[in-house]
């Protein structure tokens, strides 16, 4: 097999050295899409061996085995925490120990927040200790905690249509899961909405397509001019049970806690590494994934397995001896869960070479069996990617479908660089996500070896083609 892999690299060397226009305007297509579907079926037996190394070969495991290692040691990875920092110097270490090309760190200030010792008592109609979790930027209450009688609702508008009763409490949004798109704005706006009709603090039933007794954090945002009030997520149970308590008319009345904390601004850095091109070394295919998360659980899934298979995606086509034309450039972004913020340093450093970008990717939707890849761009550069998926019928992952935006690429695709996301079983990803749960057990080496396979097929084909995705 080995020998095998080495001959087609040696076929893929001859022939991209062979053809090709030498120079060309890289936003000026010049291929026909006959010549460019012909130019992408000659990488059949490349993608057959990213295939064969990444799923069946020595790299088998690879990425999960160097994920495992990273948050064994290290754990969570909270925006502003010495364990990011951590993170971020082994990560960058260990890309420069595996060969990667122009390994560098670019510093980024990021948000420092620190959640502290919490707790919610449910003191009415029982005593009852419920898990929380309280959200990132949340203030804290007081050291004697907030007691205050219980408003369960189950959406804005109910909020809207009960806002007198609102005053002086603690809002409990029971919102139910209709998708995380739709349902995460309980999450994000749930407290400024409580703020806004008198409530002293707000929980919100966790956004979780699954529950066993977990919250499930994330960011929340406060408004201008909107009194800043204490926020939490309570598990979907709790949720439940209140809103059926209060539904019989009982009073419920609870104590929260929460030592949150808002410090100043620290540094941090995005990582990057590369494998530079060989024609085209200034264009760019962009790979990427979040070494931050948030501080509970390891921080596995969101967004370790995205960032690993990224890193793996280059380490498969270096073992190969794969040089693409164009750069291969993988960014591990810092401070995402705070709204991509190392992502939009990056854009403002970045953004001159715009027009340099062939495809900016992003993985940080799950790294199970993929079901295809997510995909923004122009119907030209679709249907080329669409040829692009059809490398990866070995593995029965062949489809596109839209939206291939992501926290991090974001900037790029609203620019107009095409964009693309790996999709596969959101819904398994929603148990996990944000909470203790997201460890290594919820992730599957096998699965993310196929993960990694698709993306590095994607990646290398796209920055080896003899013109840039048209815009
Ligand atoms: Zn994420």
């Amino acid at each position: 097999m080995k020998l095998l892999i080495f001959t087609f690299v040696g076929v893929v060397h001859l022939l991209s050295l062979g053809s090709g226009k030498a120079i060309h305007k890289a936003s000026t297509p010049q291929k026909t899409f006959k010549e460019i579907q012909e130019e992408i079926a000659g990488y059949t037996d490349v993608a057959k061996a990213i295939i064969n190394l990444a799923v069946y070969g020595r790299a088998q495991n690879r990425s999960y085995e160097r994920l495992a290692h990273l948050v064994d040691t290290v754990g969570p990875r909270l925006s502003g925490s010495k364990n990011l920092e951590e993170a971020i110097q082994l990560t960058y270490q260990s890309l420069k120990d595996s060969g990667l090309e122009n390994v560098h760190l670019e510093p980024v200030k990021v948000p420092h927040w620190e959640r502290g010792e919490e707790s919610a008592m449910m003191v009415k109609p029982r005593l009852y200790k419920m898990a929380i979790l309280g959200l990132g930027s949340s203030i804290g209450t007081p050291a004697e905690g907030i007691t205050a009688e219980v408003l369960v609702v189950n959406s804005f508008d109910e909020l809207q249509r009960r806002a007198i009763e609102a005053k002086g409490k603690i809002v409990v949004y029971n919102q139910p899961y209709i998708s995380y798109a739709t349902s995460v704005k309980y999450r994000v706006q749930g407290a400024v909405e409580a703020a806004k009709v008198g409530a002293l603090a707000s929980l919100i039933r966790s956004v979780a397509s699954f529950s066993i007794y977990s919250p499930h954090t994330g960011n929340q945002k406060y408004q201008d001019g909107v009194t800043k009030i204490p926020t939490a997520c309570i598990t979907v149970e709790d949720a439940e049970m209140m809103s059926r308590i209060a539904s019989h008319g009982t009073t419920i009345v609870v104590n929260l806690k929460m030592g949150a904390v808002n410090y100043p601004d620290t540094d941090s850095f995005n990582t990057v590494a590369e494998i530079t091109g060989s024609r085209h070394p200034e264009q760019i295919v962009l790979v990427s994934g979040h070494l931050d998360s948030w501080d509970v659980g390891q921080g596995a899934m969101d967004d370790g397995g995205g960032a690993f298979i990224s890193w793996e995606a280059l380490s498969l086509i270096k073992d190969l001896g794969l040089r693409p034309k164009r750069t291969l450039r993988l960014v591990l972004w810092t401070a995402e869960e705070q709204g991509g913020v190392g992502a939009s340093q990056y854009y403002q450093l970045h953004k001159v070479n715009i027009s340099q970008y062939s495809l900016v990717m992003e993985s940080d939707a799950g790294t199970y069996l993929p079901t295809g890849l997510q995909f923004t761009g122009s119907d030209k550069a679709r249907s080329i990617m669409e040829e692009v998926m059809s490398l990866l019928r070995p593995l029965n992952i062949t489809q596109v479908f839209t939206k291939g935006e992501g926290e991090d690429i974001n900037f790029w695709i609203q620019a107009g660089v095409p964009g693309a996301s790996l999709l596969d079983d959101l819904n398994k990803y929603f148990f996990f996500h944000h909470s203790h749960g997201d460890t290594m057990t919820a992730l599957d080496p096998k699965q993310m070896n196929v993960a990694a396979a698709v993306w590095a097929v994607v990646s290398y084909v796209v920055a080896d083609l003899d013109e840039m995705l048209p815009r």
